[in-house]
């Protein structure tokens, strides 16, 4: 049967939660591996899971023996294990992808050869004042201190805005492999999903995303105000970035559109990606079904692909008390239009991601005036 395949998943988080979705409604069998009674495992109930952590090779191993594909919610994965279970099972993306990804600093240098416009960088070798000062004059003021791993929601990023800041940032980052990157004076954040499948590369509409302290918060599907040349060219710049890189599934691409129009881009996730959560409501497919179907050579028709309704995303994150993200779901309930998705991670942390709620209307205008107040309620509980 084509669906009997059994898909196995390192981490069991929102982004698995929502792949066992995905999975449940074609019989796919999604195995988890992550600890007991993660999110995605509280909807799954069979006895293919495995308890433990995508970072053990014991525990992949584990996983690669009752699998036939072998796929990832998140890029900090051990991918020495996923290479050598790749002998035996089909890792997508592949361990190589992977592993260039998750290492920020590699995966542009990666880029850098395929000709993808990015901020100019610098790696440090010695994290030393003297060596981010060097880096400071030659890139300008201000800079961006990045962690080349374990980065996410911007928890690995150092704004320095003059050479004073420099032992503070370096303080801040200490003990973590770094680069620093030159400022991008953006107008606008720009995020493509990319869906590669075994002889094509496809993409989702472009899409505005906003963050607030390096999270993000907003997500406007399509991008408003930007024209369909510039929507066309995002996408276009996200597939080649995403072909630079080997295996099939869903890929993040996140970008900056400067002052003057041009593209450059940020950051790929090797993954199912927060800024294609819209495509659930928005989509006839969503990223998660289309992942789904890419890592398991099934069909995915380009037209499920396109938006069907202005959709807005926004994320409910952890506010000031443990459960400032059910008031906010609460709140969510009376707003027509609005799917709410909770994730099931328990009391709440002040920047957690908890949830997210998807407005859809039949103009861009509409679905901005139905969301607003859900946006002042949550602005309200801020921690
Ligand atoms: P994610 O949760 O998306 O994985 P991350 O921790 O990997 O985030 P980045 O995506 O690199 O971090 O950066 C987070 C945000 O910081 C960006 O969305 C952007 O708003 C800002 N940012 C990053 N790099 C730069 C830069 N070079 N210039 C200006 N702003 C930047
Ligand atoms: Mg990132
Ligand atoms: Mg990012």
């Amino acid at each position: 049967m084509w669906n009997s395949p059994k898909v196995g998943i390192l981490g069991g988080g929102q982004l698995g939660r929502m792949l066992v979705e995905s999975a449940n409604r074609l019989n796919i069998q999604a195995n988890v591996l992550d600890a007991e009674n993660s999110p995605a495992k509280q909807i799954s109930f069979h006895d293919g899971h495995v308890t433990g952590s995508f970072k053990e090779r014991e525990a992949v191993r584990q996983l690669a023996k009752s699998c036939d594909v072998i796929t990832a919610e998140i890029e900090h994965v051990d991918t020495h294990a996923l290479e050598e279970v790749a002998s035996g099972v089909r890792v997508e993306p592949s361990w190589q992808a992977i592993r260039t990804i998750q290492n920020k600093f590699n995966q542009k240098e990666h880029l850098r050869k395929y000709g993808i416009p990015m901020a100019d960088h610098r790696e440090l070798v010695k994290n030393t004042p003297e060596e981010l000062t060097e880096v400071g004059e030659q890139l300008g003021y201000p800079m961006m201190l990045k962690s080349k791993t374990m980065a996410y929601d911007g928890r690995g990023n150092f704004r320095v805005n003059s050479k004073a800041d420099i032992p503070e940032a370096l303080e801040a980052l200490k003990d973590r492999p770094l680069y620093a990157e030159k400022w991008a004076y953006f107008k606008m954040e720009l995020a493509v999903m990319v869906i590669k499948t075994k002889d094509e590369v496809l993409s989702y509409p472009t899409v505005e995303t906003v963050q607030e302290d390096s999270i993000c918060k907003l997500v406007y599907a399509p991008a408003r105000n930007v024209s369909e040349a510039i929507n066309k060219e995002a996408q276009a710049l996200a597939r080649k970035a995403v072909s630079a890189f080997e295996g099939k599934g869903a890929f993040g691409v996140e970008m900056f559109l400067l002052e003057d129009n041009s593209l450059m881009l940020c950051e790929i996730a090797s993954r199912i990606h927060n800024s294609g959560h819209y495509t659930i409501e928005g989509c006839a497919l969503s990223q998660f079904d289309s992942h789904i179907r890419a890592i398991m050579d099934l069909p995915i028709p380009a037209k499920s692909l396109e938006i069907r309704q202005p959709s807005i995303m926004l994320n409910i994150i952890g506010g000031a008390t443990p459960d400032s993200h059910l008031k906010a779901a609460e709140h969510a309930l009376s707003i027509p239009n609005a799917s709410i998705h909770l994730y099931s991670k328990g009391a709440a942390k002040p920047g957690r991601k908890m949830g997210h709620v998807t407005v859809t209307a039949a103009t861009m205008h509409e679905a901005e005036t139905m969301i607003q107040p859900l946006i002042d309620v949550v602005d309200d509980m801020r921690a």
